[in-house]
């Protein structure tokens, strides 16, 4: 039963959930810092150092706490927050304010006090018989906009094609707009952005973003209730429709033919479609033959790495934006060290900030590298991917580009799989970020390639002679 648990055992078992869901960067600086404080039956009281760490929380990671908590203490469970105030007044004891814990289900600020249970997050958004229009709220993030997107060679096409449909929804070739790439690209941002824009120059406009998982959540809610027609209507009287994520589309095929349906309406009708996706629509598998075609009537343009000005323009904005002061060389080496995901470039800059004022120390490039340093280990010096793939074409007399093919001839995946194998190895880079380098491959395929590396290693010493070799020369060249 839950009243013989303890708020430290509870927390400590959640704790081991959260730990294999979050990178362990993300779990330092936002999870270790969390103290239970009570539990009282199904409510667990949590201490979190300050009302922006709150925030972040709730923004960030709002899901996972919901279903860890549950998973502990079952449906009902609740998860109160009580802040530690700055200490202002130097010695003086830090104090505890207790955000009170609502009982119904307060949509716009769930995770003050979670119903965790019976999956309140959606409600029935249904058109009511008989009228045409409704006011449906857009679920746009004001904080998304165009103002705060930094535009680089990176995502130049994908920023201005999403530019162009903001201004002109269904009257571009972009219908729809597809935009993909890895996690933490600005994928979300420029959906939301292209959402704000149309809701600023055309307010009559029905705008709606949705993250794919909620719309697959609301068909399946919606064939249980039996209003499936609902659904499918309310969906199709949307003049921007913007579904974000859609790759968890695969192999869902009755939702796959109901958006189907609703995109053909809306297409027909010159409404705007808005996807993303993590993989270009070629790669997307278990995703039926008839939406990847439609998908390519309009325009796919994806988000890349950002280089390193780019990423010292987004961390400028984001300084600027919440009123942060920091040393140039701080930010810089930020810059130099967190290279390919965006979110985690903010990351390291807010939990810097937020070591700071938790420790009450000035931000010193000392503390910047110590911090960066324990999460990103020799990250200046780490080889790139691109570094890598470079040397080993150049080793079988390759062609980047044919590297990056579609071939199956067998020289070529030989050295991909290498390729990868060296990616897996010498960078931090995700397996899924690695095979989206070597031609939009899937994880699944790199891990693989990565096994076949390994065995081909054990038995071929005509094999593993040339790849002590590479070995040797990736890492001269990465000194
Ligand atoms: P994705 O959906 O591709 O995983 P997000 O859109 O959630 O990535 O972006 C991750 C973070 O990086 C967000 O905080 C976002 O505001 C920020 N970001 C991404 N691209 C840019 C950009 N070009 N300029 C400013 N901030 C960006
Ligand atoms: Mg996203």
């Amino acid at each position: 039963m839950t009243t013989t648990k303890s708020h430290t055992s509870v927390w400590n078992n959640c704790l081991k959930i959260i730990k294999d869901n979050v990178s362990s960067q993300n779990f330092k600086t936002w999870f270790e810092p969390i103290k239970a404080v009570k539990l009282d039956a199904i409510v667990l009281t949590i201490e979190v150092p300050s009302q922006f760490f709150y925030e972040w929380l709730e923004e960030h990671y709002i899901d996972l706490l919901r279903k860890t908590v549950r998973h502990e203490l079952g449906k009902e469970a609740r998860l109160e927050y009580s802040i530690v105030m700055e200490d202002t007044f130097n010695n003086a004891k830090p104090y505890t304010i207790n955000i009170p814990g609502k009982q119904n289900n307060d949509l716009k600020n769930p995770a003050v006090s979670m119903p965790i249970g019976s999956s309140p997050a959606i409600r029935n958004p249904f058109i009511i018989p008989g009228l045409r229009k409704i006011n449906v709220e857009s679920n746009l993030n004001s904080n998304y906009s165009f103002d705060h997107f930094v535009e680089g060679d990176c995502n130049r096409l994908a920023r201005s094609a999403g530019y162009a449909v903001a201004n002109k929804p269904g009257g571009t070739s972009f219908n729809p707009l597809l935009i993909y790439g890895g996690s933490g690209l600005g994928k979300t941002h420029l959906a939301h952005a292209i959402g704000i824009e149309v809701k600023n120059k055309a307010p009559g406009k029905t705008v709606l973003y949705v993250a794919c998982d909620k719309f697959i959540t609301q068909f399946t809610e919606s064939v249980r209730n039996n209003n499936q027609n609902d659904f499918v209507h309310f969906y199709q009287m949307i003049d921007v429709l913007i579904i974000d994520d859609i790759h968890y589309l695969a192999g869902k095929e009755k939702t796959q033919d109901v958006f189907f349906a609703i995109f053909n309406h809306l297409h027909q009708n010159g409404k705007q479609l808005v996807l993303t996706s993590d993989k270009a629509p070629v790669d997307l598998q278990g995703i039926e033959q008839r939406l990847l075609s439609r998908f390519k009537w309009g325009l796919s343009a994806d988000l890349q790495m950002p280089d390193l000005e780019t990423r010292m323009a987004i961390l400028r904005k984001r300084m600027y934006i919440d009123g942060i002061v920091l040393p140039d060389e701080i930010a810089e080496y930020i810059a130099y060290s967190i290279t390919n995901n965006i979110r985690e470039l903010e990351g390291a800059l807010i939990s810097i900030l937020a070591q700071a004022s938790m420790n009450k120390k000035a931000i010193t490039l000392e503390l910047a590298k110590q911090m960066i340093d324990k999460f990103v280990k020799n990250t200046t010096h780490e080889v790139s991917i691109d570094y890598i793939q470079k040397v080993v074409c150049d080793y079988f007399n390759l062609g980047i580009d044919v590297l990056k093919s579609k071939t199956r001839k067998r020289e070529v995946v030989q050295a991909r799989q290498i390729a990868m194998y060296f990616a897996k190895a010498m960078t931090k880079s995700s397996l899924s970020t690695i095979g989206m380098h070597c031609g939009g491959k899937d994880h699944a395929t790199v891990l693989h390639a990565c096994r076949t590396v390994n065995n081909l290693m054990d038995t071929d010493k005509k094999f593993k002679a040339n790849v002590t070799d590479l070995q040797k020369k990736i890492n001269i060249h990465s000194k």
